[in-house]
């Protein structure tokens, strides 16, 4: 059977490093579009932000691979509300959490319609679907990928083409860690007593790993998920039931 091909943005750590983990253990051949080096797959280095460049990566992958999958996950948090987020900060967290997952799937759609087939999925999150406070410009972003999920499934579903949004909640990754520093040293909060309180604010009682989602990322993009487009999958230790 031939290789399948896996175009994932940000696969060089956490979720997108489990990602790629994930399928490259599973036969796939894996580009990591990312701006730091990852251990798994092919790393090219691109920038999401820059449209151009995440245009002519794709098109080369595309020149000599079939891309069976595109995986929209490069992001990155910010802890704001409306009025304390700048005008540079809120365009930034846009190019990258929105205009990098536009790019690369205006990139790959071309070839996929050739085809009449493929898989787009966009790692979004729990806030995708409920406010958090502190979280403007995070949650607006998360939104606007459930709307790309579902406007791209409407659009491409007569090529084939499945679209959907993979919402996590509170995953343990490097950018898990890095928001709750950042919290700690602002408000003199305990970092254990922070971790163990979101631990607690999980049905659960847990946090979730970044191999859990990459389980879900890839039953969405297998051919066992083939009816599932335009959805909205929550995996979030039933945070979001309450
Ligand atoms: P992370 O910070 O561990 O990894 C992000 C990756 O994106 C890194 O490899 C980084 O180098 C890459 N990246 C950053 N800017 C980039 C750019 N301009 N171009 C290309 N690559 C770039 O973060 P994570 O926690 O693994 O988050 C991955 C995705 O999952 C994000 O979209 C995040 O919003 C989402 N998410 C995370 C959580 C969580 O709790 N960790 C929950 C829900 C959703």
């Amino acid at each position: 059977m031939m290789q399948k091909t896996l175009v994932l943005t940000g696969g060089s750590s956490g979720i997108g490093l489990a990602i790629a983990a994930k399928f490259e253990a599973s036969g796939f051949h894996v580009f990591n579009l990312d701006i730091q080096p990852g251990a798994h797959g092919t790393f090219i280095e691109c920038d999401v932000t820059d449209h151009d460049s995440v245009c002519n990566v794709v098109a080369n992958i595309a020149h000599n691979h079939t891309i069976d999958v595109l995986i929209c996950n490069a992001g990155k948090h910010m802890s704001a509300n409306i009025e304390s987020t700048s005008e540079a900060d809120l365009l930034a967290l846009f190019n990258l959490n929105v205009k990098g997952a536009f790019s690369a799937t205006q990139s790959v759609l071309p070839s996929m319609k050739a085809r009449g087939a493929g898989v787009i999925l966009y790692i979004a999150s729990e806030q995708a679907l409920v406010a958090k406070t502190n979280s403007f410009a995070y949650n607006l972003s998360k939104h606007a990928l459930a709307s790309m999920a579902k406007t791209t499934a409407l659009d491409y579903a007569k090529f084939n083409i499945r679209a959907n949004a993979l919402c996590p909640g509170t995953i343990e990754t490097p950018l898990y860690h890095n928001a709750i520093n950042r919290y700690c040293e602002q408000s003199g909060a305990d970092k254990a007593a922070v971790h163990a309180d979101e631990a607690a604010s999980q049905p659960l009682g847990r946090i979730g790993q970044p191999e859990e989602v990459a389980a879900m990322a890839y039953f969405l993009a297998s051919d066992e998920a083939s009816f599932v487009t335009g959805s909205l999958q929550v995996m979030d230790g039933g945070y979001t039931a309450g």
